[in-house]
C-alpha cells in the first residue's frame, strides 16, 4: 500500500434503525483528486468522519497512511479535513482561530501566515468571524486543513454554496495540491462539483458503493454522450453523421443531438464533407443524468423509508 492513500475496509456505521454506511471498502490514492459523491443522505459525511476517527465504525476499518487516524503523533500533519466551515468559533478573529489550531499541533505562527496567505484571507484575518461570509468561512476551513502541511486532505462538500469564482477557486487549489502528490477526497452531492476537478470517482448510494472507477471511464460507461451540433447545412450533415454510425436526432432547422460519435470526429467529418458548423458542444447534462441514473434506486429507497429515520 502506497504510504499516503486512505483505505477503507468493509466499513459500516449503523445509528439506531438508520445503516448509515454499509461493508464500504475503497483505497483513495495520492497524486489525483478523488470525487466522492452521493446523494444527500448517501452516507459521504459519515465515512469521512469515520476515517478523521470522529465517528466509531459499527464494524469495519479506516486507515490513512496505512493507520488509524487517531492513531498518528500529529493528526494535522497526517491528513487535513474540512468537514463543517460553519463549526468555528464566531467571537474570533481568523488569525487567532488558526493560531489556536495551530499552537495545539505544535505548528509555528509562520505557517498560519502561509496558508492565510494560501486561501487569500491574510487581509481579512484580524477580523471577527463572525462577519465572514460562508466562502470567506469556506476558506478559513481550507486554511485550517492545510495548517500541517498535510500529505493527505479531506474535503466535505468544499464549494457547497460557493459563488462560481469561489468553486474556481477551490478547484484550482485542489488539483495543485493533487498535483504536489497529495491525496485528495472531496465529496459532493452534484457530478457537475467535480466533474472537472476529479481524477477519479467513489459513488456511493444508500451506504454502498455503487462505483469505483476514473472519470474517463465514467465518462466513457455514463449514458450516451449527446453532442449538439449546430450547422446551416443540417440536414447534410446529419446523413454525413448517420453513414458513420451516429445517432442523430434533428432538434429544429439548423441543430442536430449527435450521439454515438465524439466531438472531435463529428467536426471531423464535417470538414471532410466540406460543411460549416456554427456550434458543437458536448452536453454536461447527460454526465448528471448518468449520475443520477447510477444513484437513482438508491435514492427512491431512502424515499420510502419512514420520516423518523431521517435526519
Ligand atoms: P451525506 O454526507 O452523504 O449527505 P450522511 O453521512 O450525512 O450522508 O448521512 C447518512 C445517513 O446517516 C443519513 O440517513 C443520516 O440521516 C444518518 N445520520 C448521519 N449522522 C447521524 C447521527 N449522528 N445520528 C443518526 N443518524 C445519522
Amino acid at each position: 500500500m502506497e504510504p499516503h492513500t486512505i483505505e477503507v475496509r468493509e466499513l459500516t456505521k449503523r445509528y439506531g434503525a438508520t445503516t448509515a454506511v454499509a461493508g464500504l471498502s475503497f483505497v483513495v490514492r495520492p497524486g489525483r483528486v478523488t470525487g466522492f459523491l452521493g446523494p444527500n443522505g448517501a452516507g459521504k459525511s459519515t465515512t469521512m468522519r469515520m476515517i478523521l476517527g470522529l465517528d466509531r465504525p459499527t464494524s469495519g476499518a479506516a486507515l490513512v497512511g496505512g493507520r488509524p487516524y487517531t492513531q498518528a503523533p500529529v493528526p494535522m500533519r497526517c491528513a487535513g479535513a474540512l468537514l463543517d466551515a460553519a463549526a468555528v468559533h464566531p467571537g474570533r478573529t481568523a488569525y487567532h482561530h488558526l493560531l489556536a489550531l495551530a499552537r495545539s499541533n505544535g505548528i509555528g505562527r509562520r505557517r498560519v501566515d502561509e496558508v492565510l496567505g494560501v486561501v487569500g484571507l491574510a487581509d481579512v484575518a484580524g477580523r471577527r468571524i463572525r462577519a465572514f461570509s460562508l466562502g470567506m468561512r469556506q476558506r478559513l476551513g481550507i486554511a485550517a486543513a492545510l495548517l500541517g502541511d498535510p500529505p493527505v486532505l479531506i474535503l466535505d462538500e468544499p464549494v457547497n454554496g460557493l459563488d462560481p469564482e469561489g468553486i474556481r477557486w477551490v478547484r484550482t487549489l485542489v488539483r495543485s495540491l493533487a498535483a504536489e502528490g497529495r491525496t485528495v477526497l472531496f465529496s459532493s452531492h452534484l457530478m457537475s462539483e467535480v466533474e472537472d476537478t476529479a481524477d477519479h470517482l467513489i459513488v456511493i448510494g444508500r451506504g454502498r458503493l455503487i462505483a469505483d472507477t476514473t472519470m474517463a471511464d465514467f465518462l466513457r460507461s455514463g449514458r450516451q454522450h449527446h453532442v449538439r451540433v449546430r450547422s446551416p447545412q443540417s440536414a447534410r450533415l446529419a446523413r454525413v453523421l448517420r453513414d458513420a454510425a451516429a445517432t442523430v436526432d434533428v432538434l429544429d432547422d439548423d441543430t442536430l443531438s449527435v450521439s454515438g460519435l465524439p466531438s472531435e470526429r463529428i467536426a471531423d467529418l464535417a470538414a471532410e464533407a466540406g460543411l460549416r458548423l456554427y456550434e458543437l458542444s458536448a452536453q454536461r447534462t447527460s454526465l448528471e443524468s448518468a449520475f443520477m441514473e447510477l444513484t437513482q434506486e438508491a435514492v427512491q429507497y431512502r424515499a420510502a423509508e419512514p420520516l423518523g429515520e431521517q435526519r
